[in-house]
């Protein structure tokens, strides 16, 4: 069957190839739909990222995916049920968080993630699934269910958010998101959905991502931080642009909680003003937090959150659909880009 694969470490490797079929365990068999594809992706075909699976040359891609069930031995899944398969699954030990289901808390770093670390991606035409790693879709979500995988990254930042808001009263009403790509509108969106005032900055003042915001009834700014209201209640650092990263965190109001969801680049430094950060942080009872990843209770809180939104609106958040075999177009990036989508398979 085709797959995409990359060769881990190795720039340029990447390509279409014919792989055997699914011998992984998991009685859960699916067709390969879609993959979402994401500065991760990109990462790993860049040479930067990436483990492949133990003994083998190269790793299938995909992490951001759509399947169809042809056959479940568990019956838990019927034949044609959408489905989305978990990215991470826990290390082996388990970690005290993995053991209890909490894996995007590991603390050993020995978790694996399909497409991304250990684990084959689902940039295949078959895979075979764990019903714990699995989770199912509406039919009627079929056109965007490729973001439910985003999605569960941002309800897990805002889950987190609200947790540790909780430490004293909190009644968050504006929020910040930095960046209005794929991952920072989904979190504009959970915001929206929990009724609050929300301000988007992002640089591009052009293309679909202003009116994007501006459809989902937030505000946009940029590309200067200068209109961004001075002090917002909840922070979601979507860029991982360290400018960006600490003019967001100095626009928290007392008692707010920022979370960080940009995985940078090493090494670029900055010069800050160290001392007056950390006092702001400690005068105005301020949180700061890094999130990444996300447990099957966040994929059920993004499902539910892409259920309630507006359907034109997130199928607007895909800029371009390629077939398998033009994946290195959807690899690279374009101007007006949000989300781009490779198709494996076709619906029946
Ligand atoms: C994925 C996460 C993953 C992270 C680090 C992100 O692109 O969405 O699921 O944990 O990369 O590998």
């Amino acid at each position: 069957m085709k797959a995409l694969t990359v060769i881990p470490g190795v720039a340029g490797s990447v390509e279409v190839r014919d792989i055997p079929e699914p011998a992984e365990p998991g009685p859960v068999q699916v067709r390969g739909l879609e993959v979402g594809v994401c500065g991760t992706d990109r990462e790993i075909v860049a040479g930067e990222f990436g483990v492949a699976p133990p003994g083998e040359e190269y790793l299938v891609l995909g992490h951001e995916s759509l399947g169809r069930v042809t056959a479940d031995a568990s019956g838990t899944f019927a034949p044609g049920d959408l489905v989305v398969g978990i990215v991470r699954h826990p290390d082996p030990q388990p970690c005290a968080n993995c053991a209890v289901g909490e894996w995007d808390m590991c603390r050993n770093g020995d978790y694996t993630e399909h497409g991304i670390k250990g684990l084959p991606g689902f940039a295949r035409e078959r895979y075979r699934l764990d019903p714990a790693f699995a989770v199912r879709l509406d039919p009627d979500v079929e056109s965007i269910g490729v973001l439910l995988e985003p999605a569960s990254v941002v309800a897990k930042a805002w889950e987190h958010l609200e947790r540790i808001g909780a430490r004293a009263h909190f009644e968050p009403r504006t929020a910040l998101v930095t960046g209005a790509g794929p991952v920072g509108l989904l979190a504009a969106l959970l915001g929206v959905l929990r009724g609050l005032d929300v301000h988007v900055l992002d640089r591009n003042t052009t293309g679909p991502k202003p009116q994007l915001v501006a459809d989902l009834g937030a505000t946009h700014h940029g590309p200067s931080v200068d209109t961004v209201p001075e002090e917002v209640d909840v922070v979601l650092e979507c860029t991982g642009a360290p400018t960006v990263v600490f003019d967001s965190i100095y626009r928290l109001g007392p008692g707010g909680v920022g979370a960080l969801t940009g995985v940078s680049s090493m090494g670029r430094t900055l010069e800050i003003d160290a001392g007056g950060m950390n006092r702001e942080l400690v005068l105005e009872n301020n949180a700061v937090f890094g999130s990444v990843n996300a447990n099957r209770r966040h994929y059920e809180q993004a499902a539910d959150a892409l259920a309630k939104a507006d359907r034109s609106w997130l199928e607007r958040l895909i800029t371009r659909r390629l077939p398998l075999h033009r994946a290195d177009e959807a690899l690279h990036t374009e101007e007006n880009d949000v989300k781009v989508v490779i198709e494996i398979g076709e619906a029946d």
